[in-house]
């Protein structure tokens, strides 16, 4: 692995410049998945604690201080996220946590622990090591429950001097209020066909499969290129619906049961378009099943968010699955002869 962060996209790069001609301590970034929070979050933090900064304030990437964010060990950068992220994305865990779950007294955590808080608090007391000043960054912001929410609050109110916070959400209105009102807001851009195009292609996804993953990530580039690098083949994305209909698809029985989800919604959601005659937005209309009344599918689209609460703790893995996939197939079979509609 390089220890180089590679360049941010175009649309990051100038969200970064023109939030770093604004003043402000606390920045929340926010707007639906994909459009890369984390890593305008993260381009903020390289910026404010570089020790070269170009004109335009963004971070050199040659310096000890950029060269430190790279590779997870900044003494002055605090990133907060749910553990299992942490670990997924190899940032270190406080060593306590990291003992806790070596020596398997509990699972990494999928929210913001507020044990973490606490640290990124007393974090923030501290006189910064490299003399840049402090940065924390929280991401996803909503996996702050209401405790570890009010952990941050006052710190955010009262910042000791030199430290700034970052926090990127995709579901602001989960946040509580009253962090929302200490942030300067930001809405994430959302960029435009081409430039995504490019930038996928610059990261090895070239045109037509750039397309299908754009299509399946509902036009968001970070998730698509995620969506990308996750081994699927995009014929099993456009294949996943008509398949649904034979029984379990490949894609789904390798599918955490988060993902199982997603997908799913992304199905009824374009469902439910072409049953009111609206284009789909995941998938190619050729690809979709007829669609099923708009009541059945409703009451699917409940029956999904219901089971999104609860997916991260599922008592078993495989049962889940097998109910998720044989209620898709009832409420696909209850379809009348709606074709889809033709975009
Ligand atoms: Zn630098």
């Amino acid at each position: 692995m390089s220890a180089h962060a590679a360049a941010p996209a175009p649309w990051i790069a100038a969200q970064r410049t023109q939030l770093l001609a604004q003043r402000g301590h606390a920045w929340l970034l926010h707007g639906p998945s994909g459009l890369g929070q984390f890593a305008l979050a993260l381009e903020l933090v390289r910026a404010w604690l570089c020790e070269a900064p170009a004109g335009d304030g963004a971070a050199c990437g040659q310096c000890a201080s950029c060269h430190a964010i790279d590779v997870h060990t900044h003494a002055d950068l605090c990133v907060l996220m749910p553990e299992q992220d942490m670990l997924a994305q190899g940032w270190p865990l406080p060593e306590k946590a990291q003992t806790e779950i070596d020596e398997k007294k509990r699972k990494p955590s999928a929210e913001i622990r507020v044990e973490a808080m606490r640290d990124a608090v007393e974090f923030a007391q501290r006189t910064s090591a490299r003399g840049r000043g402090k940065a924390v960054l929280v991401y996803p912001a909503e996996q702050m429950n209401h405790v570890t929410a009010n952990a941050l609050l006052k710190t955010l109110e009262e910042p000791p001097g030199d430290v700034r916070f970052v926090l990127a959400s995709e579901a602001a209105h989960q946040l509580l209020p009253t962090i929302r009102s200490r942030c300067l807001g930001h809405a994430m851009d959302w960029p435009g066909a081409q430039p995504m195009q490019a930038w996928l292609a610059a990261q090895g996804v070239p045109g037509p499969a750039a397309e299908a993953w754009l299509r399946a990530a509902g036009g968001r580039p970070h998730d698509a290129l995620h969506l990308a690098r996750s081994g699927l083949a995009p014929q099993a994305w456009a294949q996943f619906p008509k398949a649904l209909l034979q029984g379990t698809p490949a894609m789904l029985a390798e599918a955490r049961p988060a993902q199982a989800i997603t997908a799913l919604q992304k199905l009824c959601h374009d469902l439910m378009a072409c049953s009111v005659g609206a284009a789909p937005r995941y998938f190619a209309a050729a690809d979709l099943p007829p669609a099923p009344p708009l009541a059945a599918l409703a009451r699917w689209s409940r029956a999904l968010m219901q089971a999104a609460r609860t997916a991260e703790h599922p008592y078993n893995t495989g049962l889940l699955l097998e109910a998720l996939v044989a209620q898709a197939r009832n409420v696909l079979h209850s379809a009348t002869a709606i074709p889809p509609a033709r975009s």
